[in-house]
């Protein structure tokens, strides 16, 4: 057989762009979490999101952590939250000392079931955090129609959904904080990084404030005036430079991504045992990840994974329901089967920008034969 080459389940583009800006920064001496391209960066990803205000920080969970920081959640609130995601989701519950109250996925968009939000609304709660799972977009209208009914704040986990929309709105614009991460295999990157986006100026103050150690220049001569316990969650200079030259190339990832999508619906249609991920009406989905639900009488997701890995194909079972892992298990209330399904259903394929239609070829074929041995 001949040597064939590995295919990673995601790897960032870094073009010429990227290296100038960093090495700018570089050369400037910008190297900490204050410079020109900090703000930059922030200025231009509220822009193109569509908030007033942005706050780069030092990571999507980071971003998680100061919004709900600033949003006063703490012991005794209750947030939900769905429990088909990814875990720095619920951690900033956690880190805030409140309790997740856990909603199962529904079937149709494989976000948290609207449906079942009301049943779980108590005098305790105080926030729901919406997740914007693999790029689509959750039912942002219904949810805030009952945030505004109940008073509740909205949180928008849009780590994996970059420029996804509702109608003509970007996810992440419409809560009351929006966060999103910039991770190595995320829409766009920053190697690590995340930002919090507002319409909200208490609310991005509040945050500016907490995520520099509880310090800001408001107070005249007097340095090292803390009004705050604060964090240190600030996204580098460096980064931000990174941050910058790929978000002036994010429309060229998308349509790159859509690209990809399509050859890989076309080439897997018409195999029985697969589906593909939803798409909402009036929504725009980007794949982030290539995402297939398998259900076939005798062949399941590992062995697709199994396969795959053989061809040397890297992919991702979706992820576990949060519920039955040991850290979040005493919150689990009632049965979430939908997130139980996807769980062991799903696998994300290989995504990202530089993938070319050989490849996607190549993941097909795998798949195809695993699943009817032709
Ligand atoms: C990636 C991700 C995060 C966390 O982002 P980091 O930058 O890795 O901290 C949070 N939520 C979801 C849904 C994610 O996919």
């Amino acid at each position: 057989m001949r040597f064939m080459k590995k295919i990673p389940v995601a790897f960032p583009d870094i073009g010429p762009k990227e290296k100038k800006y960093v090495l700018d920064a570089l050369n400037l001496g910008w190297v900490s979490g204050i410079g020109p391209m900090v703000s930059k960066f922030e200025q231009a990803f509220a822009s193109y999101v569509g908030t007033k205000h942005g706050l780069a920080v030092s990571s999507g969970a980071a971003a998680l952590d100061v919004a709900l920081l600033a949003l006063g959640i703490g012991p005794g609130d209750e947030v939900l939250v769905p429990t088909f995601t990814f875990a720095a989701t619920v951690n900033s519950i956690m880190h805030q000392g409140a309790t997740p109250v856990f909603i199962d996925a529904r079937q149709d968009d494989w976000n948290i079931d609207v449906a079942q939000i009301e049943l779980h609304i108590t005098k305790k709660t105080k926030a729901i955090i919406v997740v914007h799972i693999y790029g689509i977009p959750a039912a942002m209208s219904a949810i805030l129609k009952l945030a505004n009914k109940y008073h509740l704040y909205v949180v928008e986990d849009a780590a994996e959904a970059h420029g996804a929309k509702i109608g003509n709105r970007m996810v992440g614009s419409m809560g009351d904080i929006g966060c999103f991460s910039f991770f190595a295999n995320k829409i766009i990157t920053t190697g690590e990084g995340g930002i919090c986006v507002t319409n909200n100026k208490k609310l991005d103050e509040k945050m500016r404030l907490l995520y520099t150690h509880g310090s800001n220049k408001s107070h005249g001569t007097i340095y090292y005036y803390h009004s705050a316990v604060g964090y240190n969650f600030r996204l580098s200079n460096i980064q931000a430079a990174l941050g910058y030259a790929q978000l002036s190339r994010i429309k060229t990832f998308l349509a790159k991504r859509n690209q990809h999508e399509m050859w890989y619906r076309s080439l897997l249609s018409g195999v029985q045992g697969i589906s593909f991920s939803p798409q909402p009406k009036g929504t725009t989905v980007v794949p982030w990840m290539h995402s297939i639900f398998i259900r076939h009488s005798s062949v399941s997701r590992d062995d697709i994974f199994g396969a795959l890995k053989v061809a040397g194909i890297e992919s991702r079972p979706f992820f576990y329901p949060l519920h039955l892992m040991p850290p979040y298990r005493a919150f689990a209330r009632e049965e979430y089967p939908v997130s139980l399904l996807l769980s062991n259903g799903g696998l994300n394929l290989p995504s990202a920008v530089g993938l070319t239609k050989k490849d996607i070829e190549r993941i097909t074929s795998v798949i195809k034969h695993t699943l009817h041995g032709n």
